[in-house]
């Protein structure tokens, strides 16, 4: 059997201490790391640094792939403002990221794991097969091909959300790594308070994103303030229930001075009563938290529909009466499947990826 040539290391997979190890084999001096981290950064391609001596150049191109992420599709929903990509990683797994553009903002959906192992049964990826963790420089490589092309457009990436595959806490190294590096004043230089890490509720691990030092937003996938339907809805909750997971987002809200934003999908009939209102107002009232409703994307086989438009402005007005801090998500690329997981699921159910072993979801 003839061997497989093994693909070159992605330069996102060295670190600039590694880089500059490199560099200096090649007789270069030390600022050249400096000046290299920048422009990768930036999404810059090796024979776009023309500030780089050209066998420099050369060299760097033929040792090292500019990114650790395939492009396997690109889609454009809301006019172009919202874009969506499906990237292969090494072993053949899929991840998607969506880029939505706001006048002011460009904001970035991640992915930080193949699939979800959690499992909540309104959303897509939970359907799907859980693949593997994203390795950090997988995580970063989706803000720089999303800085790239924001770029060419002439905008900035100013925010990123951890609230595309996967439970970040469930792969809490790599995220923490990946915000690190993403927030490097050296390279992409985006301020932590502009990125946000959204959980379905680890709670230890909610304990020691506090103690990390990085001042970025929690959001908690909430969904129910009972025990019993979050059990179903969110099933991490029958490991972690309300009464762990909610002080340990107030012990970060307190350490970090930083409020936290509790997510709710919107459920028709299941999650959107008033009686729903009133236990969410009993549960957070005079916590620093703030509320965000998201009305639900339908997902293909899941049993769950979304309240119609004046239902949702009911639930709003009965969640504020409660005296909460309270605001409604806007609903970008909902067409084409941008709900997250969504666009993989489709993928999935034409290919062979590993771990399609239930190719109707995803
Ligand atoms: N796993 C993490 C982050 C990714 S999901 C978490 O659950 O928090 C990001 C958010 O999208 C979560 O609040 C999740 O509940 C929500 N979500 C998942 N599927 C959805 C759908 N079909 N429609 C609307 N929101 C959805
Ligand atoms: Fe995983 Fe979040 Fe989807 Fe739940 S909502 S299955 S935790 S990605």
């Amino acid at each position: 059997m003839i061997p497989t040539a093994r693909p070159l290391p992605a330069i996102s997979q060295r670190s600039p201490d590694e880089l500059t190890a490199w560099l200096a084999q090649r007789g270069q001096p030390a600022y050249r790391t400096g000046q290299l981290v920048r422009r990768l950064a930036a999404g810059a391609r090796f024979e776009e640094m023309l500030e780089l001596p050209a066998g420099l150049r050369a060299d760097l191109a033929a040792a090292f792939r500019p990114s650790s992420l395939g492009e396997v599709r690109r889609l454009a929903a809301d006019g172009g403002l919202t874009t969506k990509k499906l990237y292969e990683l090494d072993g053949g797994y899929t991840v998607e990221s969506v880029v939505m553009r706001y006048p002011r903002r460009s904001t970035l959906c991640i992915s930080s794991q193949v699939g979800c192992p959690i499992g909540c049964p309104f959303c897509a990826t939970g359907q799907g097969p859980f693949g593997r963790n994203l390795a950090c420089h997988e995580i970063v490589d989706q803000a720089i091909d999303a800085a790239r092309e924001l770029a060419a457009e002439g905008r900035r990436l100013t925010h990123v959300v951890f609230m595309g595959m996967g439970e970040p806490l469930a792969n809490y190294d790599a995220v923490i790594g990946s915000i690190r590096r993403i927030a490097d004043p050296g390279g992409l230089g985006l301020s932590p308070r502009r990125v946000t890490v959204s959980t379905s509720g680890l709670a230890p691990r909610v304990d020691r994103l506090a103690g990390e030092s990085l001042p970025f937003t929690l959001a908690i996938s909430l969904h129910a303030a009972r025990d019993d339907l979050r059990d179903e809805l969110v099933p991490i909750n029958r490991r972690y229930p309300l009464r762990e997971l909610v002080p340990a987002a107030d012990r970060f809200a307190e350490r970090t001075g930083r409020r936290v934003s509790y997510e709710w999908v919107l459920l028709a009939g299941v999650n959107d009563t008033e009686g729903d209102a009133r236990e969410l107002g009993a549960l957070l009232r005079g916590r620093l938290a703030h509320v965000n409703l998201i009305p639900y994307n339908p997902v293909d086989e899941a049993p769950y529909r979304e309240p119609d438009p004046r239902e949702v402005v009911r639930f709003v007005r009965q969640v504020r009466a409660q005296g909460l801090n309270v605001t409604l998500r806007d609903t970008r690329g909902r067409e084409e499947d941008a709900a997250c997981g969504q666009l993989r699921a489709r993928h999935l159910a034409g290919s062979h990826e590993r771990g399609s072993g239930n190719p109707a979801a995803g």
